[in-house]
């Protein structure tokens, strides 16, 4: 059991146990900032609120960019994945997505483990009611009256801001089921001057694994060899379990229309707006009145849990009406409900209130990561804890190592999808939960899940943050990866040379290297290495690799031109604190776009949303003026 610290003055202060909270916290520490974890309750951190699943589409690149920092949520899932599937198998590796189920119990236990054995780290339970701001941030008040003291200040509180539980007609204040919300704080922000705005999201009832019929159900069974969420995995030990699908029936649909004015989603009950990839149930039958039927995938809780997820019926219908649909689903005839589902709203801060770090522009030393920006899933809120954890602990001048990493650490659209998410967050705003797919990130062909470690494993460790063990075994792994692609690259033959050895090449004079021959779709890894020995690569990472490479080497030096034009406009850099009102050239309502956003980069600022392109003409002239 973790145990709640007394310690008062830290570095930086977390506040919130979820996904963005805990990486947040073991980010900061592990950069040397003495570091304060306040969460209201100890036991709930590491909580999966919703779904039992971790990665997917998107998310599971961001799980690896998290990973390839030496951030902790690949890591903890593995230790509790219970269905590993590599999403888009059959596509290209640059959409395929890692995802796994994962086991609540195990996921909370070992990502509470990690936490209690992270240095520097302190944990608090505690409400915060209040944040203690002179002319710069000092701490925090907690609602028993204790006062912490940190310089920089990292909010994480999810969907607790003014949470408010719908189920049918009834209404009631809670951060999710069963918790209390943070009213307070919701206030201060808004004294404080920031940009609230009304979101919010949905979860299903949870069901009864003995009351239902599985075998009567289609099974899924988790992949026979599964892709690990953390480079530093080999094997997963955790047993794998199918997952049951079933569909809604046209019952469901009926139930669901003769009820719908009772769903607080239609009953105008509700202002907030909710995730549009990830609709309740009964928005689906509104929205696509054609569809006789909708896919719904019963995923255990856990290893030893009688609970089960019904992923694809999330619904703020009254409780009676949701025992009555179930019943009219395949396989659920008999299905007991353990926990209705319902939706929840609750306040998020504008993310355009950011920098590119998470710090807030209005006041300095404060930092906001996770669903508080208005986006959804596990996943995202990481990635930004990560992010906010480094700055802050940057911030507040504690860095562990003494290889002088300076603030701010922020990575771009061409980097990471990370850094897709943060641009996206802070230019264009959040006017419904963001999540992350692949189709936002316009480099996708080099940020890819399979490369995260190239990508961003050597900016780790320029910031002190990534440990031993993984240092190690990065530096070996590209070691061996430069070392196997010289040796494909060296190996060059004409054309008359290749088909000699049995790889028939158009006979055009030109020379090919061994890697350029695998870039041919009829020639294979296995073929060219039992030609030719000196190919053979042991590690089966390095192998997939080449073929990556080799797959994407046209494809990738066309698209670095287009990163090279991004990079330009990304280095020509506006001044944040720029008077707009001083460029003649730009019309009033320009000058009140751009002084809002405050864009860091010419970039930045062309992919502000209505920003035209002569205001940005009159920017470039004048940052070519200042340089
Ligand atoms: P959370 O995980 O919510 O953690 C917030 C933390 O802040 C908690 O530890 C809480 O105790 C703490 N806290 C709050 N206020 C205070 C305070 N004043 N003082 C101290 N501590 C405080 N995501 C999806 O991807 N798909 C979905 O379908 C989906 N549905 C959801 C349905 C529901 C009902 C809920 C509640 C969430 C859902 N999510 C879904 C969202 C997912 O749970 C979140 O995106 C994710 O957990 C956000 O992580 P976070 O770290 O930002 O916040």
């Amino acid at each position: 059991m973790l145990a709640s610290s007394n310690k008062t003055n830290f570095d930086v202060l977390v506040v919130g146990g979820g996904h963005a909270g805990c990486e947040a916290a073991a980010a900061a520490a592990r950069l040397g900032a003495q570091t304060g974890l306040v969460s209201l309750r100890l036991d709930t951190i590491g909580v999966l609120s919703c779904n039992p699943a971790i990665g997917g589409l998107g998310k599971g690149h961001l799980v690896r960019e998290i990973d390839a920092l030496d951030g902790i949520m690949g890591r903890v899932t593995d230790q509790a994945g219970i269905q590993y599937r590599l999403l888009n198998a059959s596509k290209g590796p640059a959409v395929q997505g890692p995802r796994t189920q994962a086991d609540r119990k195990l996921y909370r236990e070992a990502m509470q483990q990690e936490l209690a054995a992270t240095d520097n780290l302190y944990l608090i339970e505690g409400a915060v009611g209040d944040l203690k701001i002179d002319t710069s941030i000092e701490g925090l008040i907690l609602e028993d009256g204790r006062e912490l003291r940190a310089p920089q200040i990292i909010i994480t509180t999810g969907t607790f801001l003014r949470g408010l539980i719908h189920l049918g007609p009834k209404t009631w204040p809670a951060g999710r089921m069963g918790e209390a919300p943070s009213v307070d704080l919701s206030k201060r922000f808004e004294t404080l001057g920031f940009g609230l705005r009304r979101l919010k999201t949905g979860t299903p009832p949870r069901l009864d694994s003995r009351t239902i019929a599985w075998h009567r159900l289609e099974m899924q069974q988790a992949d026979a060899v599964p892709t690990p969420l953390s480079f530093m995995t080999d094997t997963i030990a955790v047993p794998q379990v199918a997952c049951g699908v079933t569909y809604t029936h046209s019952d469901t649909h009926q139930i669901i229309a003769d009820n719908l004015k009772l769903s607080a989603v239609y009953s105008g009950q509700i202002d907030g707006i909710g995730p549009r990839y990830c609709p309740a149930i009964e928005d689906k039958v509104v929205r696509f009145p054609d569809k006789t039927r909708h896919q719904i995938f019963l995923e255990p809780e856990g290893l030893d849990d009688i609970r089960v997820y019904p992923n694809g019926i999330s619904t703020s219908l009254p409780e009676e009406v949701q025992v009555a649909l179930v019943k009219t689903i395949p396989g659920l005839e008999a299905a007991q409900i353990l926990q209705p589902g319902y939706a929840i709203e609750y306040d998020c801060i504008d993310p355009r209130e950011l920098k590119p770090t998470l710090e807030t522009k209005r006041q300095p030393g404060l930092y906001l990561a996770g669903q508080v920006n208005g986006t959804t899933g596990y996943e995202e809120a990481a990635a930004q804890g990560l992010i906010a954890g480094i700055n802050a602990a940057l911030a507040a001048g504690a860095l562990g190592a003494a290889n002088g990493a300076q603030a701010p650490f922020i990575l771009d659209r061409a980097e990471a999808y990370i850094g897709v998410m943060i641009d996206d967050l802070t230019t264009q705003g959040a006017d419904e939960p963001y999540r992350m797919f692949t189709s936002r990130a316009e480099f996708r062909l080099q940020l890819r899940a399979d490369n995260a470690d190239q990508r961003l494993t050597d900016k780790g460790l320029a910031l002190g943050l990534v440990q031993e063990p993984r240092a190690r075994a990065w530096k070996a792994k590209k070691a061996a990866l430069a070392e196997a692609t010289a040796r494909w690259t060296n190996v060059v033959h004409t054309p008359n040379q290749w088909a000699a050895l049995g790889f028939p090449v158009k006979l055009d004079g030109l020379r090919r290297t061994a890697l350029d021959l695998l870039a041919m779709k009829e020639v294979t890894h296995a073929a060219l290495v039992a030609a030719l020995p000196v190919l053979a690569t042991a590690r089966a990472d390095v192998r997939r690799d080449l073929e990556i490479q080799a797959l994407y080497a046209a494809y990738l030096k066309r698209q670095q031109a287009d990163v090279d034009a991004f990079r330009k406009d990304e280095t020509l850099r506006i001044d944040p604190d720029l008077n707009y009102a001083a460029l003649p050239e730009l019309s009033t309502e320009m000058r009140e776009r751009l002084n809002r956003a405050k864009p860091t980069s010419l970039g930045a600022a062309s992919r502000l949303p209505g920003v035209t392109p002569a205001a940005l003409v009159a920017l470039l002239r004048h940052v070519k003026r200042a340089a």
